[in-house]
């Protein structure tokens, strides 16, 4: 079988096309519990882009055209194109439905859809062609998400260096350069320097936006770089020794803003404070929450203390259930409880329903074979040193009590 006519390499705009069916195959993709037939069929050409280079394959509909008696056309049927892949230059489209032999089709691309993917493919190049351009560092990584599009860079770039690309790539929208694709002899290709992510065999294309990339690439992209919208940076981070670029472009630049921007919009009206302002409202707020946990910590320190101090000091054993309490104001607790006593102290906070945090301790006694016992018979997870052992149980308060009340803790110092 010979080459599918590629449609999408002469123009990438063609969103609607005629073709012939020249075979659909029958395969199987899922597993064993989700198993569904699907079939993959070849046209003569196609303008449908098979995923490749980072860029992911069209979406978008077959109908089988059929005749009226009068040789009216009907549209029959229509098929979603679910996926779309190429092997040695054919190029498969994956359906759920069965196409025939010399079918003629009419065809139809998601345009919404791969429009947004060329923007996003043309911002990339006008992206890695000035990183290339100016930095010398090369493109190792393209992957264009549901979210975000992701850039590897094979260097480090610092803030200062991605706000000066990302300033020179917009600079190269507003200026609505063409995007050049050429298909130069192997002669005039060794004239030229451009970058070129992987060997290749077949003839190369040439992907140039003035003053900014010249590349080889078969994916499709926008005619001028004005269409692009707007190249925004998200972030960025270290990834594998160099740099990990999130971007996005155009209208998904636009609905991304549009979300960000109501939730500052938000967020400031919560704040009673102005959008620019609402970064040190949040900090104040922060410093303020900072402040109140710890005189909250240090008060409630004190409030352990009173409540220590009113429990008799000869008591031997002493139990205590609380309700909100964190592991750590346990920890408080107990110091004041166990404090120039000899006793064993079990503290216990939450709810028969949410279960209870908890902690054995004692300043004079191993409590370890106490807390073994106690994990044993309630199914209890815990830990600690010695003299204090904290966990959690899923229990009631009624059968806990019933259980350490009688307990005898013998409570001979062994520690
Ligand atoms: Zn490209």
């Amino acid at each position: 079988m010979s080459n599918t006519i590629k449609l999408f390499e002469n123009s990438s705009y063609i969103s609607k096309f005629n073709a012939t069916v020249l075979e659909c195959i029958e395969v199987a993709q899922g597993d064993k519990f989700h198993q569904i037939y699907e079939y993959k069929a070849i046209l003569d050409k196609t303008a449908f882009y098979p995923e490749g280079g980072g860029q992911p394959s069209d979406r978008g509909t077959i109908s089988i055209i059929s005749h009226s008696p009068s040789n009216q056309k009907l549209n029959s049927k229509t098929i979603p194109v679910l996926d779309v892949h190429e092997k040695n230059g054919i190029i498969y489209h994956y359906i759920s439905s069965p196409l025939n032999k010399n079918d003629s089709v009419e065809c139809t691309i998601d345009w919404d859809f791969r429009f947004m993917l060329m923007q996003h493919h043309t911002g990339e190049h006008i992206v890695s062609g000035l990183i290339n351009k100016h930095f010398g560092f090369n493109n190792v990584g393209f992957h264009m998400g549901e979210s975000y599009v992701t850039i590897d860079i094979d260097n480090k770039l610092t803030q200062e260096n991605l706000d000066f690309i990302e300033n020179a790539a917009n600079t190269t929208v507003q200026k609505n350069l063409g995007v050049k694709i050429d298909c130069p002899v192997p002669d005039e290709l060794d004239l030229l320097n451009y970058r070129s992510k992987k060997h290749i065999d077949s003839d190369i294309r040439i992907v140039s936006v003035p003053g900014a990339d010249m590349c080889a690439c078969c994916g499709t992209h926008v005619k001028t770089t004005g269409e692009v919208g707007i190249i925004k940076f998200l972030s960025s981070q270290n990834y594998k020794g160099g740099t990990r670029v999130y971007m996005l472009c155009g209208k998904r630049a636009l609905k991304d803003y549009n979300k960000k921007n109501k939730i500052l919009y938000d967020i400031s009206a919560q704040l009673s404070t102005k959008p620019e302002n609402a970064h040190e409202s949040v900090s104040q707020i922060k410093s303020e929450r900072d402040r109140l946990k710890y005189e909250n910590a240090a008060l409630m320190d004190k409030i352990f203390e009173y409540r220590a101090a009113a429990i008799d000091k000869n008591l031997d054993k002493i139990i205590l259930f609380e309700e909100n309490l964190l592991p750590s104001d346990l920890l408080k607790f107990s110091s004041h409880l166990t404090k120039d006593r000899n006793n064993i102290v079990l503290l216990f906070s939450g709810s028969d329903e949410r279960g209870y945090k908890y902690l054995i301790s004692s300043s004079t006694m191993d409590i370890r074979p106490v807390a073994d016992s106690f994990n044993d018979i309630f199914n209890a997870k815990g830990g600690g040193k010695g003299n204090c052992i904290q966990g959690t149980v899923k229990a009631h308060k009624s059968d806990i009590l019933e259980y350490i009340e009688p307990y005898d803790f013998n409570l001979s110092p062994n520690i």
